[in-house]
């Protein structure tokens, strides 16, 4: 609720620690479980910031994280309790497993660490672990090395590994963006498989908003560490209300490429350090208008469960306010 995170720049200079990156700002988000939740961004929206905070692996500067409707307490205990209700899937299968190490040992750490697993019950609990995760016959993988599966297994460890603690939320920060084409669509099936059996609630982070369309119920789409638009994800992609949504669409990647979206023609997005004034996407948006550069849009309802922060959608704004914005 409300989570706001700003960093200080570490970099030399007469500005040192007097500068800050508004990473995000301000952002409210439910994750109900059995659902899954697309926040979708160019890189340095602030999407990762966002899902590490949502794992405690930063705290926020303001805001606060609510499991089941109560506050997360700051004891340390409250917050091993939340850490294990949550786990964090990366993007990168190849670095998140370590090579030395089967199958197996990376399976049976966490179950022994937090389940308490005993000797003679390891082993069965590991492979319906690699079940789990459609790595079957278990016998094929469970004593495999990471060098030896291909990019998608990996991410079906990883994936495994995490569901040894039983956690409540997944969190899956670009899970398919390093692996080939022909395998996302497995891996995105398998994390829709999760969500509807385990009743898992998921944030699956990404720059691709059309997988965004094809795994989330809701999607949350930032931009410069805000939330730009928000609302289910079908309508969000058919009737994009944010002119950013309607940019992004418009650049949505050929399915054969795997590098993120460049979005082509009006500039890239801003430094986080100075943020623009008022829309951070004003010197970006073909429709921006005279309030867009001082005010920042609250966010508007534009549909049922729709919204969106543009003054577009406002009734509310005066002809000066609604005079095209000069460009410069
Ligand atoms: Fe464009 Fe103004 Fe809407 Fe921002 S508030 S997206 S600048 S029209
Ligand atoms: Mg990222």
């Amino acid at each position: 609720r409300r989570l706001t995170k700003h960093f200080p720049v570490h970099q030399l200079g007469p500005t040192r620690g007097r500068q800050v990156v508004h990473a995000v700002e301000d952002i409210s988000l439910a994750l109900p479980e059995a659902t899954v939740t697309a926040v979708v961004g160019e890189s340095g929206s602030g999407k990762s910031t966002l899902a590490r905070l949502l794992t405690q692996l930063i705290t926020p500067t303001s805001g606060e994280l609510l499991l089941d409707g109560q506050p997360v307490g700051s004891s340390a205990k409250a917050r091993r309790a939340y850490t294990r209700m949550v786990h964090l899937v990366l993007q990168d299968p190849f670095s998140s497993l370590n090579s030395v190490h089967s199958v197996r040992y990376h399976l049976e750490r966490p179950l022994k660490l937090h389940r308490r697993a005993g000797r003679d019950d390891l082993d069965s609990r590991t492979r319906q672990l690699l079940e789990r995760v459609a790595l079957s016959p278990a016998e094929r993988f469970i004593d495999s090395f990471p060098h030896e599966l291909s990019g998608g297994q990996r991410q079906r460890v990883a994936i495994a590994r995490g569901l040894a603690v039983e956690p409540r939320v997944l969190l899956a920060d670009e899970p398919v963006s390093m692996l080939d084409v022909s395998i996302r669509l497995g891996v995105l099936n398998l994390l829709d498989e999760l969500r509807e059996r385990e009743r898992l609630a998921i944030l699956y982070v990404t720059h691709d908003i059309a997988s965004a369309r094809y795994l989330a119920d809701t999607a949350v789409v930032m931009y410069a560490g805000q939330v730009v638009e928000s609302g289910p994800a079908t309508q969000i992609t058919d009737a994009p209300a944010h002119p950013y949504t309607q940019l992004l669409l418009s650049a949505a990647p050929d399915p054969a490429r795997t590098d993120p979206p460049v979005l082509r023609g009006r500039g890239s997005p801003p430094s986080l350090v100075n943020p623009p004034s008022g829309c951070r996407f004003h010197p970006r948006c073909p429709f921006a208008m005279a309030v867009c550069a001082t005010t920042a849009p609250p966010a508007l309802p534009v549909a049922t469960e729709q919204v969106a922060a543009c003054w577009l959608h406002s009734t509310e704004r005066t002809a000066a306010e609604s005079a095209p914005l000069k460009p410069g």
